[in-house]
C-alpha cells in the first residue's frame, strides 16, 4: 500500500495555539477519538483510502483532521500503517504536548470503527465468526449463519480477559493497540451509525419488504408509506442533512436517511400498516434508541432503554425467527453499557468522521495517484488559508478552500 504519515501532536499543537490564540485558554487535558475506516474510492474498481482520522472529543466545534493515510488495491493485508499513529500515540499518552510552554494531557476518547474494522485492529474474529461479539463472550450459533440466541445472562468481556486472552477462539493474534494503555473493550464502541441505523434498521425495512409472508408487508403498502414519506418532505426542518425518500429507493439510503425514519418518521409512515405486534415492537426499538442518543435522557432512562431493547430483540425472535439474530441485532443488548460510559450514543458514534470521508473522497479528481492527490490538496489547504480562518470554530480547512 502507499502511505502519507501526517502526524498527531504536530497538528493538535497547531488546533490547541489557535485555540489559546482565540480564547485565551485550552483545556489541561484533551480526549482524543480516533476512526479507521475503509473508503472506497471507484465503483469499478477496489481501490480504496485507509485512512486513521481523529477528532479533540472535549472542545467545542472541533473538527476531524487525517492522522494517517494508506491507499491501495484492497483491505491492508497487515495493521503496519498503524505502527506510526500507535508508536506517536504512546507517546503523547505518557508524555502529553506542550503548547505555549503549559503541558496539556492527552488521553484516548475511543477509537470508532465499524464491526469489520473493529475486528480487523483487534485482531478479533470477525462478527461472522463463533466468538465474533467483542463485547460478550456468547459463542454464535450456525444456522445458515451466525446468529446470537442468547438474550439475557452472558459473560462480558473486560481488559484482562481481553489482554490475557482467556476467550481463544476470539483472537486471531495481538493487537498493536495492547501496546498501549487503554481499556481493550471499553476503548473501542458500538458505534449506533453502522450497527444501528445501516445494520437493524435496514435490516428491519427490508424484511418488512422483502421477507417472508408473515411479516411482509404488500407492494400496496410499501407504495403508501413511500407516498408518506415524500408528503412529509415540505416539513423536514434544515436541520436535517436529507429529506425523505420512497422506499423504492431505500437500497441507496444514507446513515442519515436511516437515522430520520428510526427516530422520527417511521413512527407515522408505518402506523395503521405495519401489523399492531410488529409496530409496537418498532416503537419499542425508536423510542430506546431515542433515549440513548440525547445526553440528556440517557442520564435519566438508561435502564429503561435497556429493558426495550431486552424486549424488541426477544420480540425479534418470536415475530422473524432465530435467523434475524445476527451480531447487529444482538449488539443492541450492549448499546445501553455503551451509553453509560460514554454519556450517549451520539458522542461516540462514527457520524462525525463519516462526513470527512466523503470530503476526502471528493478530493479525488481521477484514478492517477489518489493518495498524492489528497494529500496535495490538504497542503494546499494549509498555505493558502489566513491564519485566522484556520481558528477551529469557523470552518474546517477543506470548506475554506471551496469558500474562497
Ligand atoms: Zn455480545
Amino acid at each position: 500500500m502507499e502511505y502519507y504519515y501526517f502526524g498527531i501532536g504536530v497538528q493538535l499543537v497547531e488546533i490547541l495555539t489557535n485555540l489559546i490564540f482565540q480564547k485565551d485558554h485550552c483545556p489541561s487535558v484533551i480526549e482524543l477519538s480516533f476512526n479507521v475506516d475503509g473508503l472506497p474510492l471507484f465503483k469499478s474498481s477496489k481501490k480504496c483510502f485507509w485512512p486513521v482520522l481523529c477528532t479533540i472529543k472535549n472542545i467545542d466545534n472541533s473538527y476531524v483532521f487525517p492522522v494517517a493515510l494508506s491507499y491501495g488495491l484492497s483491505k491492508p493485508v497487515n495493521l503496519d500503517f498503524l505502527s506510526e499513529t500507535v508508536n506517536e500515540l504512546k507517546v503523547l499518552l505518557q508524555d502529553g504536548l506542550i503548547v505555549q510552554q503549559k503541558v496539556v494531557q492527552v488521553a484516548l476518547h475511543s477509537i470508532v470503527c465499524d464491526a469489520p474494522a473493529r475486528a480487523m485492529v483487534k485482531c478479533i474474529k470477525l462478527y461472522s465468526g463463533y466468538y465474533g461479539c467483542d463485547k460478550c463472550s456468547q459463542s454464535g450459533m450456525w444456522i445458515g449463519r451466525i446468529v446470537y440466541p442468547q438474550i439475557t445472562d452472558f459473560t462480558p468481556r473486560t481488559n484482562q480477559t481481553f489482554r490475557e486472552h482467556k476467550n481463544k477462539e476470539h483472537h486471531h493474534s495481538t493487537s498493536p493497540f495492547c501496546d498501549l494503555p487503554i481499556d481493550m473493550i471499553q476503548k473501542f464502541p458500538i458505534d449506533y451509525m453502522h450497527q444501528v441505523c445501516l445494520g437493524v434498521m435496514k435490516k428491519l425495512l427490508l424484511t418488512w419488504m422483502r421477507g417472508s409472508k408473515t411479516v411482509r408487508i404488500s407492494a400496496v403498502q410499501i407504495s403508501e408509506v413511500s407516498n408518506r414519506l415524500i408528503a412529509m418532505k415540505p416539513f423536514i426542518p434544515r436541520c436535517f442533512a436529507r429529506k425523505p425518500r420512497g422506499l423504492d429507493e431505500v437500497d441507496r439510503w444514507k446513515a442519515t436517511e436511516l437515522r430520520q425514519f428510526l427516530l422520527y418518521t417511521g413512527k407515522i409512515a408505518l402506523r395503521n400498516i405495519l401489523p399492531s405486534r410488529l409496530f409496537k415492537s418498532f416503537l419499542s426499538f425508536s423510542s430506546a434508541i431515542s433515549i440513548l442518543i440525547s445526553p440528556t435522557l440517557c442520564k435519566l432512562h438508561c435502564d429503561l432503554a435497556e429493558q426495550m431493547l431486552s424486549n424488541f430483540v426477544k420480540d425479534c425472535k418470536v415475530y422473524y425467527g432465530e435467523e434475524f439474530l445476527v451480531y447487529n441485532v444482538h449488539s443492541l443488548l450492549h448499546l445501553a453499557d455503551e451509553a453509560k460510559v460514554y454519556g450517549c450514543l451520539e458522542c461516540c458514534s462514527a457520524f462525525c468522521f463519516e462526513n470527512y470521508l466523503q470530503k476526502l473522497k471528493k478530493m479525488v479528481r481521477s484514478g492517477k495517484s489518489p493518495l498524492v492527490q489528497v494529500v496535495k490538496r490538504l497542503q494546499e489547504n494549509k498555505i493558502f488559508i489566513p491564519e485566522k480562518c484556520m481558528l477551529p470554530n469557523i470552518l474546517p480547512r477543506f470548506q475554506i478552500m471551496l469558500t474562497l
